[in-house]
């Protein structure tokens, strides 16, 4: 897969599942928009050029159209185009239904769900006059299948889905494709932070005996970004070790 030429922005890049995106998309030959709220991320970028590489740090909440808005127009005017959107930025705020805060409710939904709007909504603007672009979601296997204590987390994903349906349908005839990735329970940050009981309660019910990799997602992110997958539109993958099939 030779993305020579192309210039990605992988939202929420500077750790995690992004960063190990951002990597990858990199390897097959992308210029890199690194994209983070902390000034830290900056580092992910530092690594990308240190290994000769095209990159370029971008901070900004993809919650806000104007941070989006000013992200989208630091690329065309650094790179001249923006060829893939890796719409991965996320958080988590657990708490059961019955005692979680508007608060709590809000902040996902702002960051999860508002945000992929947000910066397809910008991203579109430059595909569209391209006629080439992708778009690739970060879903998660809970917007399909519910997660107790995730009600804002879940609704946030399975909106991934609807919007991924609805945008690939709008855009199919620019070539521009728009697919979803569903991970299962990849070892990050996010996941880290899950007491041992959970972690415990997960690994029983997936398939192939061990807990997933950022790798493992970047890798179904590098096919749905090249040329060879221009016949794939409107799908989501669930990357999960079989999780979501024993469920
Ligand atoms: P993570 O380690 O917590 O990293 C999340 C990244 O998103 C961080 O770099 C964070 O920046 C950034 N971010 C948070 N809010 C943002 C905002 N408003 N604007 C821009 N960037 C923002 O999470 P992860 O596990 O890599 O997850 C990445 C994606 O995969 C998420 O969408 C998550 O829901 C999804 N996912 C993960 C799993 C899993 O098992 N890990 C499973 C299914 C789906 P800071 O460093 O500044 O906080």
């Amino acid at each position: 897969m030779d993305l020579t030429g192309k210039t990605a922005l992988i939202t929420g890049s500077g750790r995690g599942i992004g960063k190990a995106i951002a990597q990858r998309l990199s390897d097959a030959g992308a210029k890199i928009v690194i994209n983070d709220v902390s000034d830290a991320s900056a580092a992910t970028a530092a690594e990308i050029k240190a290994a000769g590489k095209q990159s370029l740090f971008v901070k900004g909440n993809v919650s806000s159209s104007e941070d989006v808005n000013r992200m989208v127009e630091t690329i065309i005017a650094s790179f001249g185009r923006l060829d893939i959107l890796v719409n991965n930025a996320g958080i988590t705020r657990d708490q059961l239904t019955l005692r979680m805060t508007d608060e709590d409710w809000n902040a996902v939904i702002d960051v999860n769900l508002k945000g992929v709007f947000l910066c397809t909504r910008a991203a579109l603007k430059y595909m569209m006059k391209q006629r080439w672009g992708r778009i690739i979601n970060i879903s998660s296997i809970s917007g399909i299948i519910g997660n107790p204590g995730q009600v804002n987390y879940c609704a946030a994903k399975a909106g991934i889905i609807g919007i991924t349906r609805t945008v690939a349908k709008e855009m199919a005839s620019r070539q521009i494709t728009v697919n979803a990735i569903c991970p299962g329970f990849i070892q990050t940050d996010m996941t880290q932070k899950l007491s041992d009981k959970v972690k415990e309660e997960y690994s029983q019910h997936i398939p192939v005996g061990y807990f997933g990799t950022p790798q493992d997602v970047a890798e179904a992110v590098a096919f749905f970004a090249s040329e060879e997958a221009r016949y794939i539109t409107g799908q989501f993958l669930c990357v999960d070790g079989g999780m979501i099939s024993v469920w």
